[in-house]
């Protein structure tokens, strides 16, 4: 018996287009204005889905993945802001913990703590997170059979390495130093900021689904915008979010 369907997620279409160009008999349903992908990728029955940016859009689309479509298990991937000291542009962050950094009920609960959860971290899935980390790790180590040897040179990643640690989300894009600053303050082992993560994680607890997320450094969250955001998701993010979701679910063992 093989183990049931995983969904893929990504908040913005170039960041899941190189997934769906893997997936040979993928057909595209649309469901509350969102595009689902159900098909097969390595062996595994999947369904792929572009969540649109935002925690309320990503929530949404987790629960319907899992409700509608049946996932038991959800892996998010895409681009964040580096928030850690050496996470650059072209590393990779597979989160063990995500958090809502914009999430502040305080004083009536401690700052960052979710309402009636007791806790402010959700935990990603140890055995997926392993599998996307080492998924991440053969995934940079073939970086220029994936990427070609220009891209490499033009967005200087010869020395690009995947990290493990906290993932912070909230409803803004982080686009300047007085801001990241204020985040490395607060969230000290911050590693990347995003937009997503935490709210498909608790969405994720809330069902029993396990959850694991992978984000491609794509700018330092500061005011020196990266030179080119939209080639870098498309010549680099989507290429590595192919790979390492294809590596990982090549990793996966059947289920007895
Ligand atoms: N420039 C894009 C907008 C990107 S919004 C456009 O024109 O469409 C940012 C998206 O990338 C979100 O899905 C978020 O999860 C991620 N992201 C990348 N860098 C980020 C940062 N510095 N702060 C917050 N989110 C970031």
């Amino acid at each position: 018996m093989t183990a049931g369907r995983i969904g893929i997620m990504a908040a913005m279409p170039p960041e899941l287009q190189a997934v769906l160009d893997l997936m040979p008999d993928e057909h595209r349903e649309t469901l509350a204005g969102r595009h689902f992908w159900p098909g097969r990728l390595a062996g595994n029955d999947v369904v792929a889905v572009v969540s649109g940016i935002g925690k309320v859009a990503a929530a949404t689309t987790a629960t319907l993945l899992i409700e509608r479509y049946g996932v038991q298990a959800l892996l998010f991937t895409g681009v964040a802001g580096g928030l850690g000291d050496g996470v650059r542009v072209g590393d990779v962050v597979a989160a063990n913990q995500l958090m809502q950094h914009d999430l502040d009920v305080s004083p009536l609960f401690p700052r960052h703590e979710v309402p009636g959860y007791g806790l402010s971290r959700f935990t990603a899935d140890p055995t997926w997170q392993g599998r996307l980390s080492q998924a991440a790790r053969t995934t940079l180590n073939h970086r220029v059979q994936h990427l070609g040897q220009k891209a490499v040179n033009d967005f200087g990643l010869a020395h690009a390495r995947v990290h493990e640690g906290l993932i912070i989300s909230g409803d803004r894009f982080v686009a300047t130093s007085a801001e990241s600053d204020a985040l490395r303050r607060e969230l000290p082992d911050a590693l990347a900021v995003e937009m997503e993560g935490a709210a498909v994680a608790q969405v994720c607890l809330d069902c029993g689904v396990p959850f694991a997320a992978v984000r491609t450094i794509s700018d330092r969250a500061d005011d020196s915008a990266h030179v080119d955001f939209n080639r870098f998701v498309s010549e680099v993010a989507s290429r590595y979010s192919a790979a390492m979701v294809l590596a990982c679910l090549q990793a996966r063992q059947p289920a007895h």
